[in-house]
């Protein structure tokens, strides 16, 4: 697929992004050269990286780097390893994290990488030899200044480790800020495990301040239990609002009362089980489809992209969508959504808990002086109230939705940088 031209189809993540920034560059009434250029990424990298298997056979994988724009500074954005990685999906999630570095008013640009891999089925010895191959590959763009991974879905602390170590070990000395998200142990950063999940709760909290509605009152179902998803539950339970529905890859579980989030942590994040395998009484197991159709007043999906479509997005009951996941919701599923009056807290702004906290260890990595816990999650949840209230105000005085808010916002912030810088030569 030529990326430069616009692909058309519902299940096109690019085409979503792509359609959302040209409505908002018409809103906005931007001028026909900055459109132009914030319409195509900046560049494009795409590698073959040899592997060597247990087996003693050697896999090619395919990997990308994208830095979508490098005019706020340098790109920043996670690395994903699954089996649907698409340049499609990378290019428009670097241009996502481009304008929600913006929302959320830091110095990065936006960026993504991404390898087509099943790590589930690889052994940690071959995942660490693909991330080490891959880290070579894309280094000439790597660098603290220039481009800054960090994890995504399928990658963790230890991926981001082994990127460290093989970036320090090509450049001859430890450059601790050339990846956020790695073990602290490695100048990682306290309270980044739970980063985006607490940001996602932060904007559901704040929403339900300016509806004057009791978040304990609210029942919840969400899509992934993994760092996002299973960090969202965990907060919402510390508040006692009942999460009465959860899915991951395997299934899905149901509770017409509340899940039990503490023994669903015991035995996912310690027992290494999934949701498919968990059984309590009271629990109901359904397909993971069904999870869509269940009937809660929030919903909170945390896996993959174009999930919220319109097949799904009609049997969506909650009045409230926050979207922990990146792209969740296509362009089809917000126009039918919008008719059912859903608020939906986008993307942008409701996981830049991550990429916030991304940026606090990237500060303390230059500063070589690191903070405690409280002083990261205190800084993480300014920052998110304020980023809010900034989109919801926006979005009350245009009269439009949050994400056309939360767009205009982080959009019209690189576009005056882009304006300011010109074009050269
Ligand atoms: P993860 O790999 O930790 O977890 C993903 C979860 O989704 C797992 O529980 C997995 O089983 C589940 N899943 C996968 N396919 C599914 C399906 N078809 N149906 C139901 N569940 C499914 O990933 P994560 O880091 O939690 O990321 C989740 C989403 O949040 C992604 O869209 C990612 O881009 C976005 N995001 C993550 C971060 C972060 O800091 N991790 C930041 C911003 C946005």
């Amino acid at each position: 697929m030529d990326l430069l031209q616009p692909p058309t189809g519902e299940s096109s993540m690019w085409s979503t992004v792509l359609h959302e920034f040209e409505a908002v560059a018409d809103r906005l009434g931007m001028e026909d050269s900055t459109r132009e250029r914030l319409s195509h990424p900046r560049r494009v990298l795409i590698v073959s990286v040899p592997t060597r298997m247990d087996d003693g056979s050697v896999k090619a994988f395919t990997g990308y780097r994208v830095q979508y724009s490098l005019s706020r500074g340098p790109s920043k954005g996670g690395i994903r390893y699954h089996p649907e990685v698409s340049l499609d999906d990378v290019v428009a999630l670097a241009a996502l994290m481009t304008w929600k570095c913006a929302v959320v008013n830091i110095p990065f640009s936006g960026g993504k990488g991404g390898i087509q891999c099943d790590p589930l089925s690889m052994s940690l010895g071959e995942q660490e030899r693909m991330t080490r191959r891959y880290t070579n590959e894309i280094s000439p763009i790597l660098g603290p200044d220039r481009d800054i991974p960090a994890p995504d879905m399928g990658t963790n602390a230890q991926t981001m480790a082994w990127i460290m170590d093989t970036y320090s070990s090509l450049v001859g000395h430890s450059v601790r800020d050339v990846v956020t998200g790695k073990p602290v142990s490695v100048g990682g950063t306290y309270g980044r495990r739970d980063a985006t999940g607490l940001g996602v709760f932060v904007c559901i909290d704040e929403l339900m301040r300016r509806k004057q509605t009791r978040l304990v009152d609210q029942r919840v179902a969400i899509q992934g239990y993994g760092n996002v998803g299973s960090v969202v539950a965990k907060y919402l339970c510390m508040e006692g609002s009942p999460v009465v529905a959860i899915s991951d890859v395997s299934g899905a579980i149901h509770h017409e009362h509340g899940l039990d989030i503490k023994g669903l942590q015991q035995h996912v994040w310690y027992d290494g089980g999934t949701i498919a395998e968990y059984d309590a009484p009271g629990v109901e197991h359904l397909d993971g489809d069904e999870l869509f159709g269940v009937d809660c007043d929030i919903f909170v999906p945390a896996a993959l992209g174009g999930v919220i479509n319109s097949t799904t997005a009609p049997q969506i009951r909650a009045s409230i969508i926050a979207e922990g996941a990146n792209a969740p919701v296509t362009p089809e599923a917000d126009a039918i959504l919008g008719e059912k009056g859903v608020t939906i807290i986008p993307d942008i702004l409701c996981n830049a808990g991550g990429v916030l906290v991304s940026y606090l260890e990237w500060v303390q990595d230059r500063q070589e002086y690191f903070w405690s816990e409280e002083e990261v999650i205190d800084k993480l949840r300014r920052t998110m109230v304020s980023s809010f209230e900034e989109v919801y105000q926006r979005s009350q005085r245009d009269g439009c939705p949050m994400r056309t808010a939360a767009l205009a916002l982080g959009i019209s912030r690189v576009a005056e940088v882009a304006e300011a810088r010109g074009v050269f030569p």
